[in-house]
C-alpha cells in the first residue's frame, strides 16, 4: 500500500510503498477515505529528542490519527458487530479494553495503550490502517467521509469546552483560530456562550472563524485584544481558551482573563515556557489543562454531525491525494490561511 513515511526530524514525508498492516484477531482493517493533518503531527515530525517527554518517531513511521474509512477485513474476535463495507472512524489508539480507564472511555490512559500514528501502530496517512474493534465507531448515514475525518478534531474541541464548565451566557475569548480554536468556537456557540471571540495574528483565519460560530474576531497583530474584547462584550471574557500552545500563549491567557476568570489550556505546547505567576495568583484564576477526549466526545460529535446541528465544512480548506500530500504537510509548517487539510488516498 502507499503511505506517507517519516524519515528524519524536520525532513519532508516521503510517499512510499509498504506492506499493508496485519490486523490482529480483535482488529479491523480499514481502507482510509480521509485523514486530517494535525498540528500535533507537525510537532511530532520535528521532534529530535525526548526532552518534551514524548518519544521521537522512528524512520518509516506512519502518522495520522484523524481518519475514517471503510472496513475491508474483520478480525475473528473483533468486538462489536462489524462487517466489510461498514463506514467507520476510530479512537486513534488500541487499548486493553477491560481496565477501568478503557471501560470509562479513556483508553488513552490504559497501561497497554498504543497510539495510532506513533510507534509501531501505523496511522491514517496510508491506504489502510489497523483499528481496534472496540475503538471503532460507525459513521451514521448523515456523516460522509469528509465529516468523518473531522470527528477527532471536533472531539478535541468538545472535550475542552466540556471541561471549561461553560455557563449559558458566558463570554469566551479564544486565542488562536487554528483547527482547535475553531472547533472550540463551534462548541462554545453550541453550548450557549453569549460572545465567542477569537483572536489571531492572521486576519484571513478570522474570516473563517465567523462561519464556525465565532461572533467576533480580533486581529491581534493590529488590535489591543483586551480593549477590543471589552468594546464588544462590555467586560472581559469569563473563559479564556489557549488554543495556540506556543511559549508565551499561557501568559497571554492570564493577561486577558479577568479576576476569578477561568483558563482552559488546550494548545499542546512542547517547549519550555515562562510566565509570571503573580498574574494568575492575584486574579485567582482557575486553570484547566485539557488533553485529547473521551469516547463520549466522539459519540456526541458523530450524533450532532448526523443531525446537521454542527458543520465543520468550513474548517476543511483543502483535500489532497498522495501526490500533493507531502508538500501540503510541509506547507502547514509555516503560518498560512489553511485550516484543516485532508488526505484522500483515492483523490
Ligand atoms: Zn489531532
Ligand atoms: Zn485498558
Amino acid at each position: 500500500m502507499r503511505a506517507a513515511l517519516f524519515e528524519a526530524p524536520g525532513q519532508p514525508l516521503v510517499i512510499g510503498e509498504v506492506e499493508a498492516p496485519q490486523p490482529q484477531p480483535t482488529d479491523l482493517l480499514v481502507q482510509v477515505k480521509g485523514c486530517g493533518i494535525c498540528g500535533s503531527d507537525l510537532h511530532l515530525s520535528a521532534l529530535a529528542d525526548r526532552s518534551s517527554g514524548m518519544a521521537p518517531l522512528t524512520p518509516g513511521a506512519i502518522m495520522g490519527h484523524e481518519f475514517c474509512g471503510e472496513v475491508v477485513e474483520v478480525g475473528a474476535h473483533a468486538p462489536g458487530q462489524w462487517h466489510e463495507g461498514d463506514r467507520v472512524c476510530a479512537l486513534p489508539y488500541i487499548s486493553c479494553g477491560h481496565c477501568v480507564d478503557c471501560v470509562s472511555g479513556r483508553g488513552h490512559r490504559c497501561r497497554e495503550v498504543v497510539y495510532s500514528g506513533m510507534g509501531n501502530l501505523g496511522g491514517g496517512y496510508a491506504d489502510y490502517v489497523r483499528v481496534g474493534g472496540a475503538e471503532a465507531l460507525a459513521l451514521p448515514d448523515g456523516v460522509d467521509f469528509r465529516a468523518g475525518a473531522m470527528v477527532e478534531p471536533l472531539a478535541v474541541g468538545l472535550h475542552a469546552v466540556r471541561l471549561a464548565e461553560l455557563r449559558p451566557g458566558d463570554g469566551v475569548l479564544i486565542i488562536g483560530a487554528g483547527p482547535i480554536g475553531l472547533a472550540v468556537a463551534h462548541w462554545c456557540r453550541f453550548f450557549g456562550a453569549r460572545h465567542v471571540v477569537i483572536s489571531d495574528l492572521a486576519a484571513g483565519r478570522l474570516a473563517k472563524a465567523a462561519a464556525l460560530g465565532a461572533t467576533d474576531g480580533i486581529d491581534a497583530s493590529t488590535e489591543d485584544v483586551v480593549g477590543r474584547y471589552k468594546q464588544i462584550a462590555g467586560r472581559r471574557a469569563e473563559v479564556v481558551f489557549d488554543c495556540v500552545g506556543v511559549a508565551g500563549s499561557q501568559q497571554l491567557a492570564m493577561d486577558y482573563a479577568p479576576a476569578n476568570g477561568r483558563l482552559v489550556i488546550a494548545g499542546l505546547c512542547m517547549q519550555q515556557d515562562h510566565y509570571m505567576p503573580v498574574k494568575a495568583i492575584s486574579k485567582e484564576l482557575s486553570v484547566q489543562y485539557v488533553y485529547m477526549y473521551e469516547r463520549r466526545d466522539f459519540e456526541l460529535a458523530l450524533e450532532m454531525l448526523d443531525r446537521g446541528r454542527i458543520d465543520p465544512g468550513p474548517m476543511i480548506t483543502d483535500v489532497v491525494g498522495f501526490d500533493a500530500f507531502s508538500a501540503a504537510f510541509e506547507g502547514l509548517k509555516t503560518p498560512s490561511e489553511h485550516c484543516k487539510i485532508l488526505l484522500d488516498p483515492q483523490a
